[in-house]
């Protein structure tokens, strides 16, 4: 009811703004900005509290049972109808105004197993047992708290001037970003069927190297493929002293690193990122024995399908003739898992879409605070929302959240910055988060906005 009220006294400064704007002859856009502004402003007291709550009570990936039933509550007294366990933990929230373009909006839920470090006043003191069983801390380390707090405050102003746009608002809470496989099990769960099919979906992601009050988008690729590959390389073990009775899989696991990095160097066109890291090595117990196998675990970045899939085969090709190289007997050759269920596709800034959200940025917050970004070989699970047989445009943008004397700092001294999924990042809250609420309410306004 509270809500009601409060709706009908925003609309009232929506439609004094526009008259006032029509009396002194300003520019439309301008007036919009200020009332949408207004809004944020009224409502941060609330959103930062939101955002502390969220900071203090973060939950692992597919564990996020108390932030879901939150971020539904939130939506729900926003005025939006919401429905809860959507794939896991999921909640879609639908506010239906009109016909007009329906509009997906995105924030992801989980955090992360990080102890946090940062000594602000609201740390995380969370601690919580993981899939295996282990107690660990637990961190909102890459900002997913700035998105709820964003999502709910876009729902709320968005909410409050309904007379301004027209068309169905979708917003989402998506478990297990950090997994890369909320997005799939949202959409497996109907998503796009269940609730109305967004003609757009878009999303923030809170930048660790960019100013707070910024604003970033690239068109185009904005972030990798990302493929999870485990390699057991496998020999003969023995003594260490007779390693002619032996088939060693270490001096193997060896060759096999350096040679793996001849498939970026060597077989993908120049100009075609790709990544190929090994993060990861395990063999032996003890200096004179040779043993058994060797593990490996390797994170591969691209763009597109086709790097994607010429890096994959020569990983397989490489494992397999350096064994048969060793001599190794077909049954003792390197075992190659792919981790299908741990891929996240590249996400792809649709063209037409990001130009007309960069230039909404451009006239609501100024030419400087809207930088061009450069694609990165990160990985989210967004670009799933994007990559049904539905082709729906998508864009995801960044949000600038570094405190401006660190980004001075950096400059000055090159002192390093605190990266995302850190111990150390700790996002300034304004105006991070009110930047973020203005950018989804410009983009909204944008797509769906009547015309003033
Ligand atoms: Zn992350
Ligand atoms: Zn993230």
């Amino acid at each position: 009811m509270t809500r009601t009220l409060a709706c009908w006294t925003f609309a009232g400064v929506w439609l004094g703004c526009l008259a006032m704007s029509a009396q002194i002859g300003g520019p439309a856009t301008l007036s919009r900005r200020e009332t949408v502004q207004a809004l944020v402003n009224r409502e941060y007291p609330q959103l930062l509290e939101l955002y502390q709550h969220f900071h203090m009570h973060p939950e692992l990936s597919l564990h996020e049972q108390q932030t879901s039933q939150r971020v539904a509550a939130e939506l729900n007294q926003s005025g939006f109808e919401v429905t809860a366990g959507v794939g896991g933990f999921g909640v879609v929230s639908v506010l239906r105004n009109g016909s007009g373009p329906t509009i997906l909006l995105r924030s992801d839920l989980d955090a992360l197993p990080v102890k946090e470090q940062t000594g602000l006043a609201y740390a995380s003191r969370a601690r919580a047992v993981d899939d295996t069983g282990t107690e660990v801390d637990v961190m909102h380390a890459c900002g997913h708290d700035i998105h709820m707090a964003v999502l709910v405050g876009t729902a709320r102003v968005l909410a409050a001037i309904k007379d301004g746009w027209q068309g169905t608002l979708v917003l989402i809470g998506q478990p297990a970003e950090e997994k890369g496989s909320g997005a799939r099990t949202m959409l497996k769960d109907g998503l796009f069927t269940r609730f109305p099919k967004p003609d757009y979906c878009l999303a923030l992601h809170d930048k660790a190297d960019l100013e707070a009050g910024m604003i970033s988008c690239v068109e185009g690729f904005a972030l990798a493929n990302v493929d999870s590959v485990d390699i057991t390389i496998r020999g003969v073990g023995g003594h260490g002293a007779w390693p002619q009775k032996t088939k060693d899989p270490i001096v193997l696991a060896a060759e096999t690193v350096l040679a793996l990095q001849t498939i970026v160097s060597r077989e993908i066109a120049p100009g075609e990122p790709a990544v190929v890291t090994v993060g990861s090595i395990h063999g032996g117990t003890k200096h004179n024995i040779i043993p058994d196998e060797v593990k490996l675990q390797l994170t591969l970045r691209s763009y597109t399908d086709e790097v994607r899939e010429q890096t994959l085969a020569a990983i397989r090709r490489i494992t397999r003739g350096l064994g048969l190289a060793a001599g190794l007997p077909e049954d003792r050759l390197p075992l190659v898992v792919q981790r299908e269920e741990e891929f996240t596709p590249a996400t792809y800034n649709d063209p037409a879409l990001t130009r007309r959200l960069a230039s909404v940025f451009r006239a609501w917050f100024g030419d400087a605070r809207v930088r061009p970004a450069k694609a990165v070989m990160g990985g989210e699970d967004f670009s799933e929302y994007g990559r049904t047989r539905d082709k729906i445009p998508c864009c995801l943008f960044w949000l600038g959240a570094v405190r401006p004397e660190l980004i001075a700092q950096n400059e000055k001294t090159g002192a390093p910055l605190p990266s995302l999924h850190s111990s150390q990042f700790a996002p300034l809250p304004e105006p991070t988060i009110k930047t973020g609420v203005l950018a989804m309410a410009a983009a909204v306004l944008e797509l769906a906005g009547k015309k003033p």
